[in-house]
């Protein structure tokens, strides 16, 4: 009776189906998350930048497939405002980088999520790159560095337009915020974070206003891809 009692209290409804948990995630959903993960020889894509010196390509490691229920928690982490999902996603992100063959010197890296435009951040209460971003450092152990990047343009969403649509709503979209910097050592190279990669223009646009600044980007991990 008494125990019955006690893990009423303890127990919370899992963030996507609501049974009763005593985690974020219950063991079922957990599962079928997982069997979301690309494999090994999957993770890796590589992404065409024109930046500011020239053509460059920057890797992209993305975590897994977004399809089933990987989908299904990222929409419902955004529209339904669950945040602790981004953290649990971004963990698993950053368990899978470490040992992946982009894994870098923490000390050179600093993890910069693509940002949301400040009215959208507002309504939304939270940015899910942010939450990612967050649970891919708790992990990976490197700086995270938030104010690096900021949204100037709202744009449309992204979901139901073409490649070139998608290509002109983000042109222009960013902006280069605060640089942190420490004497008399070289600015960090930057490793940018988001949900979804689609098409690539997101991160490509991101990529080319730092590298116009100067800023290395060393690549972008991912939670899902089609
Ligand atoms: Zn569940």
């Amino acid at each position: 009776m008494l125990k019955g009692l006690v893990s009423i209290f303890l127990d919370f409804p899992c963030s996507l189906c609501h049974r009763p948990t005593s985690k974020i995630l219950c063991d079922y959903c957990e599962e079928q998350l997982k069997a979301c993960q690309l494999n090994n020889s999957q993770h890796l894509k590589r992404s065409y930048n024109a930046s500011a010196s020239g053509i460059s390509h920057i890797p992209i490691f993305v975590w897994g497939k977004y399809d089933g229920s990987l989908k299904q928690a990222i929409a419902k982490m955004k529209y339904n405002r669950v945040s602790d999902l981004g953290l649990i996603l971004g963990k698993w992100l950053g368990e899978t980088w470490g040992g992946s063959v982009l894994e870098l010197n923490s000390s050179e890296i600093m993890v910069v999520p693509i940002p949301l435009y400040p009215e959208k951040l507002k309504q939304r209460g939270f940015n899910q790159a942010q939450k990612i971003a967050e649970g891919f450092c708790s992990v990976t152990g490197y700086d995270l560095k938030s104010k690096v990047l900021r949204r100037v343009k709202q744009g449309q969403a992204m979901f139901n337009l073409n490649p070139t649509q998608r290509k002109i709503n983000i042109t222009n979209a960013f902006a280069v915020g605060k640089i942190p910097q420490s004497k008399g050592k070289k600015t960090k190279s930057v490793l940018l974070i988001d949900d979804v990669y689609t098409t690539g223009a997101t991160v490509q646009e991101a990529a080319k206003v730092l590298e116009q600044k100067g800023i290395k980007v060393v690549g972008a991990a991912i939670v899902a891809t089609p």
